[in-house]
């Protein structure tokens, strides 16, 4: 354990990734601000941890100014599924662009180092495969996906000009799909939806044909990268891939669910949403060699834990 007496801020911090994210950074010693409006984060998320005296609590929305003291800073908040970044299109933007400029403006009073949660979707529907961060990406600016990836795209503009105009130091990882434990349960995202439909008996939603591939990264892989990026030296900026360059259909995953929860469920198809990317995979070249870097759970481990997650929440009738 290292005890570095850092204070530690991390908006978002009582979402899925965040709440694994604080929880690291507690064990490593550090003290933790957890910023969150509960827009899709909750207060259980962070249950354990909220009678350690080294963690505290601000129900706040990034959009609004903030002033606090802190050496570091996660930019995590924005929700992330798009059920719910399109459940408030014009909010998700806003969360994007004015959190990025209040975190920013935070980051250059308090010379704050500060660390962006990007997106594999600022790749929109890459042209370039797999992906490499000197790809531009691929994204309709006007379409249901944009309040998102143009709202990740411009928060990256922003922190690059921040870092280059008024010298913040800065961090951006491109975060590609990742699930585990304290994913929403409804947030419609594949891994949650097919694992509940399988446990319930439900029928299986493959969106298409289900021959588009994602990659899954476990939480705690994609949790440690995060950590090693923030740790890296002042002139190390990113953008950075970060997530697992194990690339599977969806059909794949669907029958991989099936077999592991054992469930009797059928694979229905229903309508591809608009816009939705083809392929993803990350290029992870960059994040081995500069912060040694890879997953190490493989995908059908990281199912397993996350399978006896939910049937957890199912039996004692939180979902
Ligand atoms: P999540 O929805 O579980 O977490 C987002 C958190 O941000 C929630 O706790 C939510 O309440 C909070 N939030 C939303 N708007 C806010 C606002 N205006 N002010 C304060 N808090 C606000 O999603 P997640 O999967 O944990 O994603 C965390 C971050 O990682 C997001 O920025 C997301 O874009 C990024 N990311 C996630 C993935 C993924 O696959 N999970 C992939 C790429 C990028
Ligand atoms: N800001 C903040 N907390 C701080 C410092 C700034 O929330 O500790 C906000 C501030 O309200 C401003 C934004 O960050 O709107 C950008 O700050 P910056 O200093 O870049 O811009 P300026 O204050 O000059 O508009
Ligand atoms: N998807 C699906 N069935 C579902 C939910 C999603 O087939 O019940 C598909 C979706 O169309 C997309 C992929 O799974 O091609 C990943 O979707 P998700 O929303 O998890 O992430 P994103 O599209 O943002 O990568």
């Amino acid at each position: 354990m290292v005890l570095t007496e850092q204070q530690v801020m991390v908006t978002g911090g009582a979402g899925f990734i965040g709440s694994h994210l604080c929880e690291r950074l507690i064990e490593r010693g550090e003290d933790v601000l957890c910023v969150d409006n509960f827009f899709t984060g909750s207060r259980s998320n962070v249950r354990p941890l909220l009678i350690n005296p080294r963690f505290e609590m601000l129900r706040h929305d990034v959009t609004i100014p903030l002033y606090v003291e802190v050496d570091r800073i996660f930019n995590l908040a924005c929700p992330a599924s798009p059920v719910h970044y399109q459940f408030d299109p014009v909010q998700t933007t806003k969360t994007s662009v004015h959190g990025a400029i209040n975190m920013l403006g935070l980051a250059k009073r308090t010379k704050a180092r500060i660390l962006q949660a990007s997106t594999s979707e600022v790749y929109g529907d890459p042209v370039v495969h797999p992906q490499v961060e000197s790809y531009w990406g691929n994204v309709n600016p006007i379409g249901l996906r944009a309040c998102y990836d143009e709202g990740k795209r411009c928060a990256e503009t922003l922190f690059f000009d921040y870092h280059r105009q008024h010298g913040v130091e800065i961090k951006v990882a491109r975060i590609f799909n990742t699930y585990g434990p304290r994913m929403h349960p409804q947030d419609g995202r594949v891994v949650s939806n097919f694992i509940m439909q399988a446990l319930r008996g439900e029928d299986i939603t493959i969106y298409g044909d289900g021959q588009q591939t994602r990659s899954f990264c476990y939480v705690d892989d994609l949790v440690e990268a995060l950590i090693r990026l923030m740790d890296t030296p002042a002139g190390i900026t990113g953008p950075m891939n970060l997530g697992n360059p194990g690339e599977f259909s969806m059909l794949e995953l669907a029958e991989q669910v099936i077999r592991l929860t054992g469930s009797r469920s059928q694979i229905i198809h229903m309508p591809l949403p608009a816009d939705d990317p083809k392929q993803r995979r990350p290029d992870i070249s960059y994040a081995k060699s500069t912060i040694d870097w890879q997953p190490t759970v493989p995908l059908e481990e990281g199912l397993k834990r996350t399978i006896a997650y939910f049937r957890g929440l199912l039996e004692s009738g939180q979902a």
